[in-house]
């Protein structure tokens, strides 16, 4: 028969699917000596098998606890339910993974009529055994049977006022009996039965309730919110009693065995004096720091310590422990890996490594890069969120706090100190103003949107697709959640949670440690992938060398030309139609790229720069406005008429899948010709300067061999002339994204007329999808919400399609040129687990935002731990 209840003797920590963790680690704690009330596990299989009968307990299940409570009875030398020494359990819960929202525990199971006498003979306390009956019925009351606690709350507060007394401490032993009595009653009453008397009824109720809780509402949308999948069920852990709230010599108390917000080594935590179970977290009384334990209970607390010894060396990690005092001895009754701060967590593994408690490698493995990202933004103050208001919630496209006051455009932001962006969607048109907002705050778009990728480049907060908001322009005002907000008005958003509030938040401010730094240092040991990022002025690149950038894997040239001055240029030559127009429009821009790389080659100094030659959809740049239109006719000296009919001209249906990428340069090849002009020209220039340069040539959205060739040989020439005319040299490579299907299918074709190959991921997963990056976030939450995607993938690598494209192209790209380089540059290169794909699959390098960078850079090490081992 198979066996569904495990003495805490004869489980592990190991156990933790099927015992869940409170129960494994009870377990772990017995088997290593620690003094643990005994007590045994009711399995998550169980809580499987219970669903399987209907929610209700089968016969075997019911044989199997009276087996075991019969085992504990003669363990402790206590019987249940009955006699002069009763035994009196806890009921907990708990889950593989510790879930807030499932049923409470219940104390004190095993009281009746009987034992409450039995209970008070011996611990020499009427009016405490009196009190912990009435607590049992209101605990199972509440907990088990669901009778509203209030109403047991008025119960006692009518006795109260019966005896005009305040506090339950002024209650006297025949109070509580009257208390009793109507708790009793009213349980009959809510729940139309008399109050269990039977100890095995009692235990049965409570073990159904706690199985039936991991289906309630609360525990699901836990669940749900906190992607938590594939585990069984809860286990239920019975254990017997003991008590802190037996006088002056017993207490109950919760520690850490370090500081969880810093990260020192102190046991830190409190504790309370007679008392029992929650009542140091439920604010009753002010619980003393742990440290006065030292003075009051001296020997006690040389105990703790060498037990927090014991535990730390055992578990290898921080631990959260609770703890009871019963007259004078000491039991252990619960212990787990803490929660912490990102700066806490980081402290602690570098400070275990140096204690030889785990190895460098274990340390990197033990730190989630996602949470890094908190060290390297302000956040919001806990205090301050407490206070605050939630308005609106989009999603947090990129991390980090921030306030000010509401801006519907650049110009509006220009005139207030601080200003949060507001628009419903950001074109290249608003980098100006995205520039110099605190904060970005979109109506439309996902995470792979304009203003969710810029933000993210610019390491500035954003929470973008934030639909429940709606703009009235006119009035220049926003509404949501039945909220009037002015523009001018202050609000904060959160990009790391996508919640949006009203008002100023206080902020918490960024600082790195010595500790940071070592554990940085071991990170960079480890790791094999080259790190690059996402640069496009010299102000990104500067950032992103602090982190430790290794190169640029991606500088945007479109992004250079969004600048107020620079846009009229482009402009100008988009609706150019004659060669002398696009000329004349090409000239104007030259000096202002050339400019840009120069400063750009300048401080990466020797270190890889990848340039893409201009890759987005020309309608990103056309003037909108009349008044754009009018100033666009008059630069020219075109009329008006013409130049909307050009503008119709160039109107695209599906610009995302239209004249760009190298279509562009294919079209006009002066415009590409131009770009590298400027980047040689630039490169060597600084290379007069004494500065090493290292240019990287980039060609987007190539899908034949044909196509990289044409413009390949042009762009030799072009650089051929410069040599020639300058009469010096320099080496540089050029190559291709790999972002459209095609060029995975025919990569080794592509790779005999490429040096690199960088895997443009954004575009990659929205054409082998076909996904519309701009359109996707409408229906991608439903595909999550109904299973049918885990992720977006425009966050997470998909994988299993795109990966294996990417896959395919490497295989084929590397038969062909045994060293061709190879990186990312999408969204994906800081994406943790997509890092740690790109490890796997060989790639050379990744390449992501600059304050992504550690992030990459911690999933990088943590990939090649898991390849080598
Ligand atoms: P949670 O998962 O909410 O922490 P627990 O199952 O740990 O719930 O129980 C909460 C508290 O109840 C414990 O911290 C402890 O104070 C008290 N408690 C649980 N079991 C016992 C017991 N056997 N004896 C005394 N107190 C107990
Ligand atoms: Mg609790
Ligand atoms: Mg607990």
């Amino acid at each position: 028969m198979k066996k569904f209840i495990y003495f805490f003797n004869e489980g592990n920590k190991t156990m933790r699917d099927l015992l869940g963790g409170k129960g494994a680690n009870l377990a772990e704690m017995t088997n290593i000596g620690l003094p643990v009330p005994g007590g045994f596990t009711i399995t998550t299989d169980a809580c499987s098998e219970f669903y399987n009968h209907g929610q209700n307990i089968w016969k075997e299940l019911k044989e199997e606890i009276l087996l075991n409570i019969e085992k504990l009875e003669r363990e402790t030398g206590k019987t249940f339910g009955y006699g002069e020494n009763p035994l009196l359990v806890s009921v907990r819960s708990g889950a593989a993974v510790s879930m807030p929202g499932m049923m409470d525990t219940v104390l004190n199971l095993g009281l009746n009529d009987e034992t409450v006498e039995s209970l008070s003979k011996i611990i020499n306390n009427e009016r405490a055994a009196w009190d912990s009956y009435r607590r049992f019925i209101q605990m199972f009351g509440d907990v088990v049977k669901e009778v509203p606690k209030y109403k047991f709350d008025i119960v006692m507060d009518k006795i109260k006022e019966e005896k005009n007394i305040k506090t339950d401490l002024e209650l006297t032993t025949e109070d509580l009996k009257e208390i009793v009595k109507r708790y009793k009653k009213l349980y009959t009453m809510e729940i139309g039965e008399h109050f269990p008397t039977e100890p095995l009824n009692q235990l049965l109720d409570a073990v159904k309730a706690v199985f039936s809780s991991w289906n309630n509402s609360r525990a699901k949308i836990y669940r749900e919110l906190n992607e938590i999948r594939g585990i069984k069920g809860t286990a239920v852990n019975v254990q017997s009693m003991v008590f802190g709230n037996m006088g002056e010599t017993s207490g109950t108390g919760v520690a850490f065995t370090r500081n969880p917000s810093t990260g020192k080594k102190e046991i830190f935590g409190e504790y309370l004096m007679n008392a029992q179970g929650e009542d140091v977290v439920a604010g009753i009384r002010t619980p003393k720091k742990i440290a006065s334990l030292e003075e009051t209970m001296p020997d006690i607390y040389k105990e703790f310590l060498n037990i927090c010894n014991i535990l730390e060396t055992h578990y290898k990690d921080m631990q959260d422990m609770e703890f009871t005092i019963e007259r004078g001895k000491f039991y252990m009754l619960q212990t787990r890996n803490g929660k912490r701060t990102s700066k806490a967590a980081v402290q602690i593994a570098v400070n275990m490594v140096e204690e030889k408690l785990i190895t460098k490698k274990e340390a990197i493995l033990r730190i989630d890069p996602k949470n890094i990202e908190q060290l390297l933004h302000k956040n919001f103050s806990i205090e301050g969120l407490k206070n605050s208001k939630v308005i609106a919630e989009g999603l947090a496209a990129s991390p980090g706090a921030a306030s000010g006051q509401v801006c519907f455009d650049c110009e509006a932001l220009k005139k207030v100190k601080k200003g949060i962006l507001v628009r419903i969607e950001t074109s290249p048109e608003d980098i100006e103003g995205m520039n110099i907002a605190e904060g970005i705050l979109t109506i439309r778009g996902g995470m792979t949107s304009h203003a969710a990728v810029v933000a993210r480049g610019m390491g500035k907060c954003c929470v973008s697709g934030c639909s429940e908001i709606s703009i009235n322009e006119e009035k220049r005002e926003f509404e949501t959640r039945n909220i009037i907000v002015k523009e001018g008005d202050l609000i904060s958003i959160d990009g790391s949670s996508g919640k949006v509030y009203l008002g100023d938040i206080e902020k918490t401010d960024i600082e790195l440690s010595g500790a940071f730094e070592k554990f940085i240092s071991w990170v960079d040991e480890t790791r094999r992938l080259k790190i690059r990022m996402n640069a496009d002025t010299p102000k990104d690149c500067k950032v992103g060398l602090k982190f430790g950038a290794e190169g640029i894997g991606l500088c945007r040239t479109e992004h250079m030309f969004f600048a107020e001055e620079k846009i009229w240029s482009v402009r100008e030559m988009i609706v150019s139609n004659t060669p002398k127009e696009i000329k004349q429009a090409i000239d104007k821009i030259y000096p202002f790229q050339k400019k840009d790389f120069f400063e750009i080659f300048e401080v990466m100094g020797g270190k890889p720069v990848t340039v893409r030659l201009l890759d987005p959809p020309l309608h990103e740049f056309l003037p909108k406005t009349e008044n754009e239109i009018k100033k666009l006719s008059e630069l020219m000296n075109i009329d008006i008429e013409n130049i909307k009919e050009r503008l119709e001209s160039l109107h695209e249906v599906n610009p995302m899948l239209g004249h760009r990428g190298c279509r562009l340069g294919i079209t006009y090849p002066e415009l590409y010709e131009m770009q590298v002009k400027a980047i040689i020209t630039a490169a060597l220039e600084v290379k007069d300067t004494g500065i090493e340069v290292n240019p990287e040539i980039m060609i987007p959205l190539v899908g034949s061999q044909e196509e990289l060739d044409y413009l390949r040989n042009r762009i030799e020439k072009v650089i051929e002339n410069i040599f020639k005319s300058k009469n010096k040299k320099l080496s540089y490579k050029l190559g291709t994204m790999i972002e459209v299907p095609r060029a995975c299918v025919v990569a080794d074709k592509i790779a005999e007329k490429a040096d690199f190959f960088s895997f443009g991921t954004n575009d990659l997963t929205q054409i082998t999808f076909g996904f519309s990056r701009d359109d996707a976030a409408k229906f991608i939450k439903e595909y999550a919400e109904k299973g049918i995607f885990e992720n977006d993938p425009f966050v997470k690598l998909d994988q299993e399609g795109v990966g294996e494209l990417m896959k395919m192209a490497i295989k084929k790209a590397r038969s062909i040129k045994k060293n061709i380089k190879l990186g990312i540059c999408g969204e994906h290169g800081g994406e943790p687990s997509s890092v740690e794909f790109c490890n796997k699959i060989g790639l050379d390098y990744v390449s992501c935002s600059p304050y992504r960078l550690l992030i990459a850079k911690i999933a990088a090490a943590q990939g090649e731990i898991k390849e080598t081992k």
